[in-house]
């Protein structure tokens, strides 16, 4: 083929729409597309461009007037069909060299259509969003007050009442209400933070204190479930700080609540380091690490989302809404920070985040002792004898086992006794995973002990807990022997 016939194959094959106009504006060439669109067969004569683009050019004697400045510039018009109908397009119409005109155009009907389609729909879905946030913080806030009403009488009951059978009742009571009002709480947040309305409050506050209040506020409970608690600052983080204590308080405390809540065994530490300073402001990096159940690599991800929990047995063993670690992580993003999590299945997880915070004129901004260098690694901060202690713990047999079985095993006792079933369950799980390497006849005991004080039932719990504590004592300290 030759190239001027191939050129010209190319032009009426294309998928533009080309036209091309004599001196007078006179159509003397529209292609297959152009053909197509605008309604016109094989004529070409008495069509003239403003017979095409009538809010542009005009016809007049000498051809036709416009003030279309002929740029390269492609700009959207109306196009007319031979049947009067106009279409969008977006044009450009060049003079050519011998004084003829070629327009190309393309149809944008279809976009501008969908464009407005797609904005409408958009539209609709922020409004329905916007409604429904509201309303679900509407409700929430309402459900706050008889909640707290509740929580308030069974608390003024628990102060006069002395039978037993009604304590435990209204101790129940008192636990339900608490849990719901976090869970109402949560709710609310997340509505407040996914309708864009959430704010900070920064303030001046004594950092020490802040982490003295949190360690406070755990300690009994973690110690109690036979756990160790470390708390720890670097010495180069300035006394006071500027930021919103309330909120670092409430990542905090929904990181420690979920380490004590997945961790049966070691320890829970919390660890802040200064890592960077940028004029008045800092940045303050927080771990929060446990020996607990760890997690899958592969869910790591989705921790962060909303209503994500690892799997459903997760859920119903432990409870939660999945929202906890969603509200930190956009709490964090509005402290200008970031939040993640280092977690090894079966041996604890680091989660870390880091805040900016500003330092309050005049504050002494103190060195530290030892330089930090980068971002510390949770596990790598794990002094090894740490976890060569921990992992003789869960060796079955070893003495630090034994000895954490014994004491694990008298606890859960005396809860039966008490009747607190539930933290007895706890340190039936906790008994569970310690005697994770045991024997198949000591394995299938603690599962029985499990079982008995999950039904509640005083004969079999005793039973179980006896038969128990003797397999312990026939193990002669002898790490591994018998085991399967
Ligand atoms: P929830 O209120 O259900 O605890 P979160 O958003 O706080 O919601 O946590 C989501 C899920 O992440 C939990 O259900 C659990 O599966 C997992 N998870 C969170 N923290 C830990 C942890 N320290 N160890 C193991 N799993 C964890």
């Amino acid at each position: 083929m030759e190239k001027k016939e191939f050129l010209s194959s190319l032009v009426e094959h294309a998928l533009e729409m080309v036209l091309v106009f004599d001196g007078k504006g006179t159509l003397s060439y529209a292609n297959a597309e152009a053909r197509e669109k605008l309604g016109y067969g094989g004529e070409k004569e008495n069509i003239h461009i403003s017979n095409i683009f009538p809010m542009i050019f005009t016809k007049t004697e000498e051809g036709f007037s416009t003030e279309y400045a002929f740029e390269r510039k492609t700009e959207t018009m109306s196009a007319y069909r031979k049947n009067q109908t106009c279409f969008p397009v977006e044009a450009r119409i060049m003079r050519s060299s011998d004084g003829q005109y070629v327009c190309m155009a393309n149809d944008i009907l279809e976009k501008e259509f969908l464009g407005k389609e797609v904005a409408q729909v958009r539209y609709e879905a922020e409004q329905a969003m916007k409604v429904k946030s509201e309303f679900v913080a509407n409700v929430t806030h309402e459900l706050r007050t008889p909640v707290n009403g509740i929580l308030g009488n069974v608390r003024e009951l628990l102060e006069i009442e002395s039978d037993s059978g009604k304590l435990k009742n209204l101790h129940l009571m008192e636990r339900c209400c608490e849990n719901m009002g976090m869970i109402i709480n949560n709710i609310l947040d997340f509505s407040k933070l996914e309708a864009g309305k959430f704010t900070l409050d920064p303030q001046r506050f004594h950092f020490k204190n802040m982490l003295d209040y949190v360690k406070d506020s755990h300690i009994r409970r973690i110690t109690e479930k036979g756990l160790d608690f470390v708390v720890s600052m670097s010495d180069d983080i300035p006394e006071y700080l500027i930021g919103d204590e309330l909120r670092i308080v409430q990542i905090l405390n929904n990181l420690i609540n979920n380490a004590m809540k997945f961790t049966s065994i070691g320890r829970i530490s919390v660890e802040v380091v200064k890592t960077a300073q940028v004029n008045n402001k800092i940045e303050l990096y927080f771990f929060v690490m446990d020996t607990g159940i760890g997690i899958d690599k592969k869910d790591e991800d989705k921790l962060f989302q909303s209503f994500s929990q690892v799997d459903a047995s997760i859920s119903r063993q432990y409870g939660g809404t999945g929202l906890g670690l969603n509200i930190c992580k956009e709490l964090v993003e509005l402290m200008g920070g970031t939040i993640g999590v280092e977690s090894e299945k079966g041996k604890g997880s680091n989660f870390s985040f880091s805040i900016w915070v500003t330092v309050p004129e005049g504050e002494e901004m103190p060195a530290a002792s030892v330089p930090v260098q980068g971002i510390p690694s949770g596990f790598s901060r794990r002094k090894p004898l740490q976890e060569a202690e921990e992992n003789d713990i869960r060796q079955y047999g070893s003495e630090a086992n034994k000895d954490q079985l014994k004491r694990t095993l008298s606890k859960l006792i005396l809860c039966v006794e008490m009747e607190n079933w539930e933290k007895a369950e706890m340190f039936a799980d906790t008994v569970k995973q310690l005697t994770g390497e045991a024997p198949r006849e000591v394995k299938s005991m603690a599962l029985r002990l499990k079982m008995a004080v999950q039904k509640e039932n005083y004969e079999k719990t005793s039973a179980a807990y006896g038969a128990l504590d003797a397999l312990i004592d026939e193990e002669k300290s002898e790490p591994g022997e018998g085991q399967e």
